[in-house]
């Protein structure tokens, strides 16, 4: 660590009238004065403000709202959604007397107008913190990381050297050495907060082609190996966009057939695919796992596939943007039995965690890989002489600028421990056990899709018409007739802004709903027996029995 002179160094900020920062521990005889602006009052000196005020008065006001707002919006009184057309939605912006278009000569909108805007914001926007938005994989900000946004957004700095963001850049270190060990990673890693899951996979295949190609870095895609990724038909789309982005290609990124039953890859078939491409000349050089798939839920064979990489040298990484909260939890930690052999990982505590978005981890077991592979030390911004300059992070991104995400983790885990982060764990499989209960009791109302790995439940509402209806042997006719109902009870759902919840076909299912239970904090098992209700009365409606 550098030592800083025995002289202490105070900075300060023109403008604000405030100390910058306070760098060591100050003799007290010895402290230099402050910098401070010659104008007290920040908001004073601003060369431009809103009509009727300052921005900071609208900052203030603005702030109240959203905290009415976040207390408010849990109780589900509100409906999930408002469904309006883009058409609805200026109008009633227009009514603030703030409109939605931006022209470039309009009259500029005074307080009143900025606060009636941000209102109609919220009065607009869907309602995540609903018991019954079941949209994706995410739903509320927990209020303590909506706290840490709102920190992140006051202190507005960059985490890419240390002396622009001593604590963000410490508080990292510190989340992602808890997550390091609560992977098992045990002989060292490093890692990132990175702006998203899909982010966080294009990571683990950037590490992952530096080890197989480094001087692709350099060269480029041309003349090199050609290299071949694989993983599941269940995996995230995001793969596909990695291999694109990267140069890779979508035909070097190999499918690899799931278990019908498990959602889990099959081993067998992908070590075959890799045996394959390296008879073809071709070089395997990263297999991407998935614990959680998005749809379904089903977690990988981790164990088994770090056996194959290791036998055949190719890098494996773990995309657990969804699932990976199962290690939180005694009861569900076994569904990742063997993760910690990964060579990379991706998680999305803004998943199930309900961090706000975005909040996104990515971890490696390889030290120093990160900043090999995507270092390029600017010397504008990375000086090996500054104080602390050991601790930048910025050169091991791909970005330059970055948020301070890691707070909104680090403020939850302080607040809840890893007790209360389990329990939240725990009870969103509760509630997924509860909904399968339910299905599977309904006397053939409902129809389970497949058996629960995390949250995930799919099923089918079977109206009285159809019923019973055996999905093994359905004809095309009528499974025809059932894809039809999980579309309409949807939309009826979002049109009287009831629920908002997905379906979709899966491996020649017809359309079933696909609920994910992701809101620990204000979904009961009430909740979800009031939605099937509902789902029920909807479905009658509109596909009434003949009788
Ligand atoms: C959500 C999800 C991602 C993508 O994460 P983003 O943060 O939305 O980019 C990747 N993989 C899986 C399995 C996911 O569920």
């Amino acid at each position: 660590m550098a030592r800083l002179p025995a002289r202490s160094l105070w900075k300060a900020v023109s403008g604000r009238g405030g100390r910058l920062l306070r760098v060591g521990a100050a003799s007290k005889d010895r402290v230099a004065r402050p910098i401070t602006s010659t104008t007290t009052n920040g908001s004073q000196n601003q060369i431009v403000a809103p009509k009727g005020g300052t921005a900071e008065d609208v900052l203030e006001q603005g702030a109240r709202k959203l905290l009415e707002y976040v207390r408010g919006a849990s109780v589900g009184s509100q409906p999930v959604v408002r469904l309006k057309s883009p058409g609805e939605l200026k109008k009633a912006f227009r009514a603030t007397g703030c409109g939605l278009e931006i022209t470039g000569t309009e009259e500029v909108a005074g307080v009143d107008e900025l606060l009636a805007a941000v209102e109609c914001v919220l009065e607009n926007s869907v309602n995540t913190a609903h018991p019954l938005f079941f949209n994706q994989l995410y739903s509320r900000g927990d209020p303590l990381s909506i706290l840490a946004d709102w920190m992140i957004a006051a202190t507005n700095t960059n985490v890419h050297t240390y002396e622009v963001a001593p604590v963000y850049t410490v508080m990292e270190a510190e989340v992602l050495r808890r997550c390091a060990r609560l992977i098992g990673f045990e002989g060292g890693y490093d890692g990132l907060l990175v702006p998203g899951g899909s982010i966080a996979n294009l990571y683990g295949m950037l590490l992952a082609r530096h080890r197989a190609d480094p001087e692709w870095k350099t060269r480029g895609m041309n003349g090199g190996p050609n290299l071949v990724a694989f993983t599941s038909d269940h995996s995230h789309y995001s793969y596909k966009k990695s291999a694109m982005t990267m140069g890779l290609g979508t035909d070097n990124l190999i499918t690899i057939p799931t278990d019908r039953d498990t959602g889990a890859m099959v081993t067998e078939k992908l070590e075959e695919a890799i045996l394959k491409s390296k008879a073809e000349g071709k070089v395997p050089f990263f297999v991407g796992a998935t614990a959680g798939t998005t749809v379904r839920g089903g977690y990988d064979k981790f164990d088994e596939i770090a056996d194959v990489c290791s036998e055949h040298g190719v890098w494996m990484h773990i995309d657990a943007a969804w699932g990976g909260g199962a290690l939180l939890s005694r009861r569900q930690r076994h569904t990742m039995h063997g993760a910690s052999r990964t060579d990379s990982y991706a998680w999305n505590p803004h998943k199930m965690l309900g961090a706000t978005m975005q909040c996104s981890i990515f971890l490696t077991r390889h030290k120093d890989t990160l900043h090999e592979c995507n270092g390029t030390s600017a010397e504008y911004l990375f000086q090996p002489d500054k104080l602390y300059t050991e601790y930048d992070v910025g050169d091991k991104t791909i970005q330059c600028g970055r948020r301070a995400d890691a707070a909104k983790l680090w403020l939850m885990w302080k607040a809840y421990g890893d007790v209360g982060l389990e329990k939240r764990v725990d009870h969103l499989y509760a509630l997924a056990d509860h909904i399968q209960e339910r299905i599977e009791s309904s006397g053939g109302k409902f129809a389970l899709t497949f058996p629960r790995s995390c949250t995930n439940v799919g099923f089918w509402y079977v109206p009285r018409a159809l019923r019973p209806f055996d999905f093994s042997t359905a004809d095309k006719h009528a499974l025809d007739r059932i894809a039809k109902v999980a579309p309409y009870i949807k939309n009826r759902m979002q049109q009287t802004g009831d629920a908002l919840i997905g379906f979709q076909p899966l491996d020649g299912k017809p359309n079933f709903f696909r609920i994910v239970f992701a809101n620990a904090d204000n979904v009961t098992f009430d909740d979800v027996d009031q939605m099937l209700e509902r789902m029920e009365a909807i479905g009658e409606e509109g596909f009434p029995s003949k009788a």
